[in-house]
């Protein structure tokens, strides 16, 4: 029987369908478009995860990448951090890592540290404050825990002439935060306690008003966690425009008569100097605000800037519980995936 010749195998394979190719390139589009959105909610999804704390945390290159952006494990290292960084101008805020803690003894053991901290900046005469998470304080046990134990770090901070930040943390606990930091400020008089306002979120604008009024000690950011479009803006564009918005809103001559005082905390250079523009057209003194960038992101440009005679701040994280911390640093940069990842294929 005479067979008939086969045909070489790419004679036989079809040309890819027109729906695949289409399917391809609007594939390929998303991602280009949204690929980096996926990417930053996938990271901010991880940063509370549990199986990947213990995955990250338990594969040892992984502190080589993220001791990049944390000064150390002990409270030592960050005391020796902050005098480096007071050498070359620069003021510093320490931060002992922990959030979302769910006993009332890792609550309490948290304040204890913090507590420490405070002395040991006394002791060593940093140029530093303290900044603080209400969830490791255990807001989300109780809220009287998180108020009583940010009352004992105030008052140990008042007695060595210290200040500390409540730092903002998911939208979820924005109010909670607002009123024990309101019952502490206002209700007790403790005026060494300042807030933080996020630019992403929609009531901030509000927030800010208020805040003016009380003539408070706010630290601006764009914010750091994954919010639904329901509560804050989805677009880095929108989030930059309330970000400027709301830091003019700050230094107006109404909100400086308050007795405002605005960090600037943001590494993004436009918004930089576009606060330096607001800052000098209305002729507003250095002293009014300062700029505040986090350890181990864009070096040359926290010196550079205090050169130029601003008050530059470092927010100078430390401690054992890096994980969320670290995940939210990666979110917000995909190159410092890329350098992760790289790490972890060398290793
Ligand atoms: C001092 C300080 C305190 C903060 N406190 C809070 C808080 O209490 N609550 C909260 O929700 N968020 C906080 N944040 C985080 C903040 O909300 C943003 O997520 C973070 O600052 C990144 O946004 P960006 O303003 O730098 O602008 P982006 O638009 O994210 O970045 C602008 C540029 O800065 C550089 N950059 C930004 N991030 C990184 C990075 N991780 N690694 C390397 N380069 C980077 C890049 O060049 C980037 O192009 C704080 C930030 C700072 C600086």
């Amino acid at each position: 029987m005479n067979r008939r010749p086969v045909a070489p195998r790419s004679e036989t394979r079809q040309p890819p369908s027109f729906f695949f190719l289409l399917s391809a390139a609007v594939a390929g589009y998303v991602f280009y478009r949204h690929g980096e959105t996926w990417l930053r909610s996938l990271l901010l999804s991880l940063s509370r995860s549990t199986w990947a704390r213990r995955a990250v945390t338990g594969f040892g290159p992984a502190w080589r990448v993220a001791s990049r952006f944390i000064a150390g494990e002990s409270v030592d290292e960050a005391i020796a951090v902050a005098r480096q960084l007071n050498a070359k101008g620069l003021k510093a805020a320490l931060d002992y890592l922990g959030e979302s803690v769910t006993q009332a003894e890792e609550a309490n053991a948290a304040r204890d540290q913090i507590l420490l901290l405070l002395d040991r900046i006394q002791e060593s005469g940093v140029d530093a404050y303290v900044s603080v998470k209400l969830s490791q304080l255990g807001v989300k046990i109780a809220e009287n825990l998180a108020l009583e134990n940010l009352r004992a770090i105030l008052a140990r901070a008042q007695a060595h002439g210290l200040r500390v930040r409540i730092d903002m943390e998911e939208s979820a606990l924005v109010d909670t935060t607002f009123d024990i930091y309101r019952r502490l400020r206002h209700g007790e008089g403790f005026d060494n306690v300042g807030v933080v306002i996020q630019a992403y979120l929609y009531r901030s604008e509000e927030d800010v008003r208020r805040l003016i009024e009380e003539g408070a000690w706010v630290r601006l950011v764009k914010g750091a966690y994954k919010e639904p479009p329901t509560v804050a803006y989805a677009r880095k564009a929108d989030t930059d425009a309330a970000f400027i918005r709301l830091a003019e809103q700050l230094l107006s001559e109404r909100a400086r008569a308050r007795g405002v005082h605005l960090a600037v905390a943001t590494h993004d250079d436009a918004i930089i100097r576009a606060v330096q523009r607001y800052a000098d057209a209305h002729r507003i003194p250095k002293d009014a605000y300062e700029f505040q960038l986090l350890y181990g992101i864009r070096r040359e440009r926290q010196e550079q800037l205090a050169a130029e005679g601003h008050c530059v701040r470092i927010y100078v994280p430390y401690g054992t519980a890096w994980y969320p911390y670290f995940m939210r640093r990666l979110a917000e940069r995909p190159a410092n995936l890329w350098f992760f990842v790289t790490n972890f294929f060398r290793a």
